[in-house]
């Protein structure tokens, strides 16, 4: 096992990196920034999907896991107070993991350029951040419907309770293979018609989201953003790849949903 650790720029997140660098240390367990088996992200889920943009090229061969230093997240399992009982799972390690779902992102430019191709974790949005946004949405081909509105946001299960739940999408349990598609403020009127509802798309459906004006736009890859002025289209799909947590333990998902979202609540008859 060779273990990286990534922490963000907090106080307390150094202070964790530096006791979790010396109890690896001590239990003999490898530290490895370049290649590891293992990346623990100390911070919050921002840390965690810093760290899979980080180490994507490798995503496939290595297992994540996040420790956080403030409220519990969704891809961080493990408390800054909880070091010793971590490293000792890593000890008796079994090769234990769970894995969700990616997304995949194809580019398609006006110009000459070569597509590109990214993974999100969380969500792709699209925006035109001139004026509204058209564009042709097609699955698998076939044009569903012409939208107009400020953009488009396409999320992964894990990423439901990010940026499409305040866009009104549903929270989707990680389990479930399937992508997301939600819309950013449309305009729906007696012209103008899109579907207005977030919906669920089948993991082998490709969605192709054509954009209808030469202006410029802005495409957000979870916490990356990135304008351009040659866009031509966007091609969202399931990912191959998926992503892979070391499963030492388990927070139920709903439990998790709840922590975050809720709280607790009296029960009241
Ligand atoms: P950030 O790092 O400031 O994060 C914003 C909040 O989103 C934080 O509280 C973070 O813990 C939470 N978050 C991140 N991933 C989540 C997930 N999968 N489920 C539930 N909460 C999650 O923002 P950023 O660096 O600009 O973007 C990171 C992510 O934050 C984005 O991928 C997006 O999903 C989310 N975000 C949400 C909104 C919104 O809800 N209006 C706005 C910006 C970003």
């Amino acid at each position: 096992m060779r273990v990286a650790i990534i922490a963000n720029d907090a106080e307390k997140s150094r202070v964790t990196a530096t006791e979790l660098k010396r109890l690896l240390d001590a239990a003999d367990i490898e530290l490895n920034q370049e290649r590891p088996t293992v990346v623990i992200t100390v911070g919050g889920d921002g840390t965690l999907l810093g760290a899979f943009h980080q180490y994507l090229e490798m995503v496939e061969h290595v297992r994540f896991i996040g420790v956080h230093t403030g409220h519990l997240g969704f891809y961080t399992d493990w408390r800054n107070y909880e070091l010793e009982l971590l490293v000792e799972s890593l000890k008796k390690d079994t090769g234990q993991s769970v894995s969700y779902p990616l997304l995949d992102v194809c580019i398609h430019f006006n110009d000459e350029l070569a597509d590109a191709h990214h993974v999100a974790l969380n969500e792709a949005t699209i925006r035109n951040i001139e004026r509204t946004m058209v564009a042709k949405v097609s699955i698998e081909g076939e044009c569903f419907e012409m939208y107009r509105g400020d953009g488009l946001s396409m999320s992964t299960p894990t990423g439901s309770t990010g940026y499409n739940k305040s866009l009104g999408g549903a929270v989707v349990h990680p389990r479930v293979n399937a992508l997301q598609l939600n819309e950013i403020a449309s305009i729906n009127n007696r012209v103008y018609r899109s579907l207005g509802s977030p919906m669920i798309v089948a993991p082998n459906e490709k969605v192709t989201i054509d954009l209808k004006r030469d202006d410029r736009y802005q495409l957000h890859l979870d916490h990356y953003v990135r304008s351009y002025d040659n866009l031509s289209s966007l091609e969202l799909t399931l990912s191959k790849k998926r992503i892979h947590f070391a499963s030492y333990r388990h927070t139920h998902f709903w439990r998790r949903v709840n922590d975050s979202f809720i709280g607790k609540i009296k029960d009241e008859d």
